[in-house]
């Protein structure tokens, strides 16, 4: 049974979908939760259904892109909630198009929340974790970041890039006993998916080993497993959560 009692985490991106699973999932095993999105109603539901589980939680609204949102978010974090110990970078979003047909400002933007979020995010929370000697980092990346995809030059290139920092942010932090990792989720059933069309859907599944796409509770359980003190010798790492897709 893994228990994270005493502990504080911050899940980006966790008014919904993944987000939200991984915020439910670190507080059901005992840890206080700060729940930030850009869009803060959805930010309020769950971390009121995190109080409702008995556990401490605020919901701060901050765009993940913007270094001076970051800033304030840490800010109001270190006020009202303390320092993080457990940091989950989950925020994303897709702008999918041919390369010759991508604007630049979509480029620009999924490079801006997916990747320069994490860069901006670990940043700021960093610091109390090196005083702490204690942290884990974890990014959710993407299959997409492994494999590449047609239609997502701009988020393949930040799921890729989320990998480097991982790497270089384990190797920079080992010292200090700050964990990072990423987890690179395949097909997940979620908004992002739902998109999909039944035909272009089925011919993921067909793509899967285990037959089916994931659950945003798979992705959940293998945060919790990083963030635990199970995960304590593992840094550095890429945990694919894909049914078996690549290997
Ligand atoms: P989602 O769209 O359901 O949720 C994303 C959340 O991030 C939303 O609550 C949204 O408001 C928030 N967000 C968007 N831009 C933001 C910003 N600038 N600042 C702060 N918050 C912002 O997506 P999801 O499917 O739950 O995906 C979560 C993560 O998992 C993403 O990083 C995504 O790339 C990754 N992922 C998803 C899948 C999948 O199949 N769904 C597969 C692989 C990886």
């Amino acid at each position: 049974m893994i228990n994270l009692a005493g502990k504080r985490a911050l899940v980006t991106g966790s008014g919904r979908g993944i987000g939200r699973e991984i915020a439910l999932k670190l507080a059901a095993a005992g840890a206080d939760v700060v729940i930030t999105d850009v869009d803060l109603e959805s930010a309020k539901q769950t971390s009121k259904d995190i109080q409702a589980l008995g556990r401490k939680s605020i919901a701060v609204q901050a765009d993940v892109s913007s270094q001076e949102s970051v800033q304030k978010l840490f800010e109001t974090c270190a006020a009202d909630f303390g320092t993080i110990e457990i940091l989950v970078n989950n925020a994303g979003i897709t702008r999918d198009n041919l390369l010759i047909r991508m604007p630049e400002a979509d480029w620009d933007l999924v490079l801006n929340v997916n990747l320069k979020s994490v860069f901006l995010c670990t940043k700021e929370a960093i610091r109390p974790m090196m005083k702490a000697r204690y942290g884990r980092i974890i990014n959710i990346a993407s299959v997409i970041g492994l494999m590449g995809n047609a239609s997502q030059v701009n988020y393949a290139a930040a799921k890729a890039g989320i990998i480097g920092v991982t790497m270089s942010v384990a190797k920079e932090y080992a010292v200090k006993n700050i964990t990072a990792n990423a987890i690179a989720p395949g097909f997940i059933q979620s908004a992002m998916t739902d998109k999909l069309s039944p035909e272009v859907r089925q011919k993921y599944v067909d793509y899967i080993p285990l037959a089916r796409l994931g659950t945003a509770e798979d992705v959940a359980n293998a945060v919790l497993f990083l963030a635990s003190p199970l995960a304590d010798y593992i840094t550095g790492q890429v945990l694919t959560v894909d049914g078996g897709m690549v290997m």
